[in-house]
């Protein structure tokens, strides 16, 4: 029977290549699970097994080199369905590369099912050993490495994967994948593969790598790791309901400029929620350098009517210059119609250009609040009552609220 988890593509790997049997092994446990291939989401990593994607008639994500379990966890943590089922596909270049990302997975025990194709090499790139080849293999292909390779189902176990197991037999593929998936947290199976085009007929050539292999190792026992769910991702994402007015028809870019400490991100992230409850779509970009306890601090706000498919702002509506720091950064910005709103203590001078105390009246910290709140009372772009209603929710509402509510 054609398998539905499989599309009409041919196999693109080399004849005799082991990952062939693996994709259909895995084809097979989902059909015999009864499994819709919509409810499955495969994450592929690069190399020759990364190549399965066009193969699968089930969602696929192509992930960066060593990332795959990763990008894993971040689809299955945003999964809103958590009956659909997370495989990410690996080759022991790709978990050796990206070890720390396997260790993760395993450690947070989120529900995905890793499958290393191990080939004991990398063969895309040509026939390099990897981190998982094993010392035979390494004999075999005259490589002295001096180094004993990674245990990757012990590594997985030991992290906290609910089971991992190193299967070599094809004959036992199917149903050890078919586990894994049932297996609720994270699963790791290493299945051996080979790699005909650089030199691996049979697995079983190889002693060292099949002398542990077929019992299934290191599957815990199910009440060994308590699997705790974790909530979706989609669960945190505040929800900000449109109820205000804006006189906004098309675009309208802001930008914010201060110096570190100058609360200059928290203000433009708020103005970007008051701008959404304000019915608008809104985009925020800060820049400060990597040390951020310094330097200057720079934010960029578009509030739009319509979708914002480019986020870049050359010509700003509106400037707020809080600091010396600020005014450097963005001076080139100023052109004839831009609106300036600046402290009074710089001494600078534009077209239209609006100064005041905000600082020595509310503080360095909030004067950048006081400063929209201003620029809004002034403007009918967006209701104050949609900023204060933005700022609510911060642990510090009274003390931002009470700024914005300074006489100036
Ligand atoms: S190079 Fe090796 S691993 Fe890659 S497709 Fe060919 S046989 Fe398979």
């Amino acid at each position: 029977m054609k398998s539905a988890v499989l599309t009409d593509k041919k196999m693109p790997f080399c004849p005799g290549c082991g990952h062939g049997v693996i994709v259909n092994s895995i084809s097979k446990a989902f059909m015999e699970l009864g499994y819709n291939p919509l409810d499955i989401i495969i994450v592929s990593d690069i190399g020759c097994s990364g190549l399965v994607d066009p193969l699968f008639a089930t969602h696929t994500v192509h992930g960066l080199h060593g990332r795959a379990p990763a990008l894993g966890l971040g689809v299955a943590m945003g999964l809103a369905n958590r009956n659909k089922k997370v495989i990410v596909i690996q080759g022991d270049g790709g978990a050796t590369i990206g070890l720390q990302h396997l260790l993760e997975a395993a450690r947070r025990n989120i529900d995905v099912t890793l499958l290393v194709f191990n080939n004991l090499l990398y063969g895309m790139t040509g026939g390099q050993i990897s981190g998982l080849s094993t010392d035979k293999f390494k004999e075999l292909r005259h490589v002295e490495e001096g180094v004993p390779p990674f245990d990757i189902v012990r590594l997985a176990h030991q992290a906290g994967a609910v089971s991992s197991a190193r299967v070599i037999s094809p004959a036992n593929f199917t149903e050890s994948i078919k586990f894994a998936v049932e297996t609720s947290g994270f699963s790791l199976l290493e299945l051996a593969s080979v790699c005909p085009s650089y030199g691996l007929q049979k697995i079983k050539e190889l002693d060292d790598f099949s002398e542990e292999a077929e019992a299934l190792l290191n599957h815990r026992k199910a009440n060994e790791v308590e699997y705790i769910e974790t909530p979706s991702l989609l669960d945190k994402v505040e929800i900000i309901v449109d109820k205000f007015n804006s006189s906004i028809n098309d675009r309208y870019g802001v930008v914010l400029a201060g110096s570190a400490g100058g609360g200059i991100q928290l203000a433009a992230e708020l103005l970007a929620k008051a701008g959404m409850s304000a019915g608008l779509y809104a985009t925020m970009k800060g820049e400060y350098p990597v040390t951020v306890g310094t330097g200057f601090s720079i934010a960029e706000v578009i509030l739009s009517r319509k979708p914002i498919n480019y986020t870049g702002l050359d010509k700003p509506d509106v400037i707020f210059i809080m600091t010396e720091d600020g005014l450097d950064k963005v001076k080139n910005l100023i052109k004839n119609e831009t609106m300036i709103i600046t402290d009074d203590f710089l001494s600078l001078s534009a077209d239209n250009i609006s100064s005041k105390s905000f600082s020595k009246k509310v503080g360095k910290r909030s004067a950048v609040l006081s400063a929209i709140s201003y620029w809004i009372s002034n403007t009918d772009i967006i209701p104050e009552e949609a900023f204060k209603e933005a700022i609510r929710p911060h642990k510090h509402a009274d003390l931002l609220i009470k700024a914005i509510e300074t006489p100036l």
